[in-house]
């Protein structure tokens, strides 16, 4: 019998908004917390969460930037003479994209979406390696790095595969008592949401669902530990899109030309531009002024939410939509969806919750990136208390040693554990 388990259950969408007013797992987690998101889409919040810091600082933001010199695509462009109804197509783009994944040997999520082939070879695309996988990160180490580094048995999902079999698959593993640690990937609620809304009948079966895995994960963990500390949480929440706006048709017929005076990426919340001359940036400047539906973030204001890049690596200008605005079509997708996420993270359905059964969430974790924290630290703990002999002690109303008191100062990581102690605060 091992002492901890830490049982980390990231379920992707899984807002504030949608179990504030649920039973959702309230008699295995009943402590919850809302948390903030961070600024832009999954793309950003994985990382975030996966490294305890923010996209300025891993520059994990948007997929598509303008980036000619390195585009991969070129031998794309062709395509653009074959004809929209053709290269529009969903089955056909996600069968070109699963052929350019591989050609291109990207390791992490990769999808085409819908931009344009004429334009393909203006763009790079930002996700080469999977976030989750050790060194998958664009700057610095995640939490994959971190067990390994610090020789923690655990288990991570694998996104490449479904729900069912990564539950298969911590399962077994929670079965052998092997692991000190479990990070766990559901993402189909967040599908569910973009597809049906918020509000859909078949969100409340979708959480039992969930509910009734995580229980059979439990049971499981208590025939080999003997405390469990789980943790569900979610990146962002989802809010339905009740509002078009076709942004293409107010830029396109703007006296410029795209590749040569400015490049814009269309994402579905948000056009992020690059210009070429000053006259361009006025004459969008001035446009985007006139288009109630969104507005341009200012640079202090991005450089709170820190998705502000020195090199304008992911865009000179943001113009965002407000939330329930969906950009369409774009460079996402041709039609629209019912819900989407990626607004200002102030808005009501970008917040994001913790759930968790540990009397105490710390008051430092208040938003999506200190999930990390939470995860050094009972990592660390979890090694700690598994490896000693003898049986473990009671553990109710325990005070769990600060971070920097971990054994092994030889670590790699132990100087950068010990940097990421709360601020003030006892543990
Ligand atoms: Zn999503």
């Amino acid at each position: 019998m091992k002492a901890i388990l830490p049982l980390f259950i990231f379920i992707d969408a899984c807002g504030w908004e949608i179990i504030k007013d649920d039973r959702f797992c309230n008699t295995v987690a009943p402590n919850r917390r809302r948390l903030e998101s961070v600024f832009g889409y999954s793309s950003a919040c994985v990382p975030s969460i996966l490294s305890g810091r923010w996209p300025d600082e891993h520059r994990n933001w948007c997929y598509f930037v303008y980036d000619p010199k390195h585009s991969p695509f070129k031998v794309l462009t062709p395509l653009q003479w074959l004809p929209k109804a053709i290269t529009s197509r969903r089955i056909v783009r996600r069968w070109l994209s699963k052929l350019v994944k591989v050609q291109l040997k990207f390791r992490g999520y990769f999808d085409l979406y819908n931009i344009p082939f004429k334009h393909i070879s203006l763009f790079d695309f930002t996700e080469k390696k999977s976030p989750l996988r050790p060194g998958g990160l664009n700057r610095g180490a995640n939490i994959s790095d971190f067990l390994e580094e610090s020789g923690i048995a655990h288990h991570v999902s694998d996104p490449s595969h479904s729900e069912t079999e990564n539950f298969d698959a911590v399962l077994g593993d929670v079965k052998t008592g092997r692991i000190d640690f479990a990070f766990v990937y559901w993402p189909d609620l967040d599908g569910l949401l973009h597809r049906e809304g918020n509000q859909s009948p078949e969100i409340s079966p979708k959480l039992r669902g969930y509910e009734e895995r995580i229980g059979r994960l439990l049971d499981a963990a208590y025939e080999q530990y003997n405390e469990v500390r789980l943790y569900v949480f979610s990146d962002h929440g989802m809010a339905n899109c009740d509002t078009l706006l076709d942004l293409k048709a107010r830029i396109e017929p703007l006296p410029l030309q795209m590749g040569k005076d400015y490049a814009i990426v269309y994402d579905s919340t948000m056009a992020r531009f690059w210009f070429f001359s000053e006259d361009a940036r006025r004459v969008v400047t001035e446009t985007l002024r006139t288009i109630p539906e969104g507005r341009i973030v200012p640079d202090a204001e991005l450089e709170r939410l820190r998705c502000l890049f020195a090199d304008r690596y992911f865009g000179e200008l943001i113009f965002l939509m407000r939330e329930g605005v969906l950009i369409v079509p774009s460079h996402m997708g041709e039609r629209p969806i019912r819900a989407m996420h990626g607004y200002h993270p102030e808005e009501k359905h970008s917040y994001a919750a913790l759930l968790t059964n540990q009397p105490e969430i710390p008051a430092g974790i208040t938003a999506i990136p200190n999930i990390y924290k939470l995860m050094v630290r009972d990592a660390l703990l979890a090694r700690e208390q598994n490896r000693s002999q003898g049986p473990p002690e009671k553990r109710a109303g325990h005070r769990f040693p600060a971070t920097r008191e971990a054994p092994e100062p030889a670590l790699a990581f132990s100087a950068r554990v010990t940097a990421l102690n709360f601020e003030g605060e006892a543990l």
